[in-house]
């Protein structure tokens, strides 16, 4: 006992950390790891600020006023907005716990929401001020934070004469084309209700051609969101693979994903040729148009977020994040994805994708991870709620 107070001390850790927040004081034990370096509980202490706390591979997330800090488990590193950042100590795991370098609330906590939280060193006291008034000048947001005016296009995929694949799994008459508009629908209804402006490429049971969908997603459009069922051609075992992937533009890393690629472009030869616009057809095309496409970054990340979304409630395998030259991503000039929601080849993804309840969990998933997008849009840009000094 006396040894650990020492040691801590000498670190210039004391051997609590209070948590003070306007809505109360919490008391955290500081532990130490193997090398005797102070470390904190990842829970306790997200909980105490009101956060949360999630694990992605060797990845945890703590996400603190809406602002994710993830430390890659056992090397000292830490990623804050896409950016690696050193940590003295390495984040770890010991039993079903996590516990983060004290240096989180000494230092990176302090200094990167420096607006919102103090450390008092001697004390060891992580104070949490109050947010400012939201009276105080500056635009008004909307309940979830979000400044009001955001617009997403939301494309359900296929429709008229092309059915998309002929689901296999799903309710007799019911094809990939009715799936994706039920989910479109209800993920209008998800954005609409946290309120966000929402384009539908369709509405109804008709054939719009692939190029003329990304355009609904014009300038005043943060997301274009596609969504799709995948599937596989018969063969020994096909039915047996499940789980959603999401899309985002860019040469296919592996057979599989150019495979969904070329199913999702076939939809072209339901078109009717017209004399004008560009061509979407030819992988050429669609890779020399890359270069120009500055919203890749963008993009990458509203995948991953939809990702992250739909794994707890999707009981399907998380497939990950992939790149693939869909032609329908091309023609968006804005950050773009395509959601393969499940495989309606595989009887329990079919029944999930079909059926009244999932499907509305599955919309609010997605819908969530595209208002979640629409946070970090707003910090990048200055305008976030929790941006020091500004959009207040
Ligand atoms: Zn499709």
């Amino acid at each position: 006992m006396i040894a650990l107070a020492l040691s801590l001390a000498l670190l210039g850790a004391p051997a609590q950390l209070v948590v003070s927040t306007p809505r109360g004081e919490t008391r955290i034990a500081v532990s130490l790891d193997r090398e005797g370096r102070p470390m904190v509980a990842a829970l306790p202490l997200a909980s105490a600020l009101g956060g949360a706390l999630r694990q992605d591979g060797a990845w945890a997330t703590i996400v603190i006023s809406r602002q994710d800090f993830s430390f890659l488990v056992g090397a000292p590193l830490y990623r804050l907005n896409d950016q690696l950042e050193p940590v003295t100590v390495p984040a770890l795991e010991r039993g079903d716990s996590l516990f983060l370098p004290y240096q989180f609330v000494s230092e990176i906590l302090p200094r990167f929401l420096g607006e919102l939280y103090r450390f008092d060193r001697t004390g060891g006291r992580l104070l949490q001020l109050a947010p400012p008034p939201a009276a105080s000048a500056g635009p008004k947001r909307l309940p979830n934070g979000l400044l009001p005016g955001h617009t997403v296009t939301v494309d359900a995929g296929h429709g008229g004469v092309d059915p998309g694949n002929p689901g296999r799994y799903f309710p007799a008459g019911v094809t990939e084309k009715d799936v994706t508009l039920q989910m479109a629908l209800l993920v209008r209804d998800e954005l609409l209700h946290q309120g966000v402006g929402v384009r539908m490429t369709r509405t109804t049971d008709t054939l719009i051609n692939l190029r003329d969908r990304g355009p609904y997603c014009a300038e005043d459009c943060d997301l274009f969101v596609s969504l799709h069922v995948n599937s596989l051609a018969r063969r020994p075992g096909y039915t047996s693979v499940r789980g959603f992937d999401t899309y985002f533009l860019g040469e296919a890393k592996t057979e599989e994903a150019g495979r969904v690629a070329r199913m999702e472009n076939d939809a072209i030869r339901f078109e009717t040729p017209t004399a004008s616009g560009p061509s979407t057809g030819g992988l050429d095309y669609i890779l020399r148009d890359l270069q120009a496409n500055e919203y890749l970054r963008e993009s990458a990340r509203a995948a991953e977020l939809v990702q992250a979304s739909l794994e707890p409630v999707h009981s399907g395998d998380n497939r990950g994040v992939k790149q693939a030259g869909y032609a329908v991503l091309t023609t968006a000039r804005r950050p773009a994805i395509l959601v393969e929601m499940g495989f309606s080849t595989n009887p329990e993804d079919g029944r999930l994708l079909s059926s009244r309840n999932s499907q509305r969990q599955l919309a609010r998933a997605i819908a969530e991870a595209i208002v979640n997008y629409l946070h970090e849009f707003e910090r990048k840009s200055g305008v976030g709620p929790d941006t020091a000094g500004r959009g207040r």
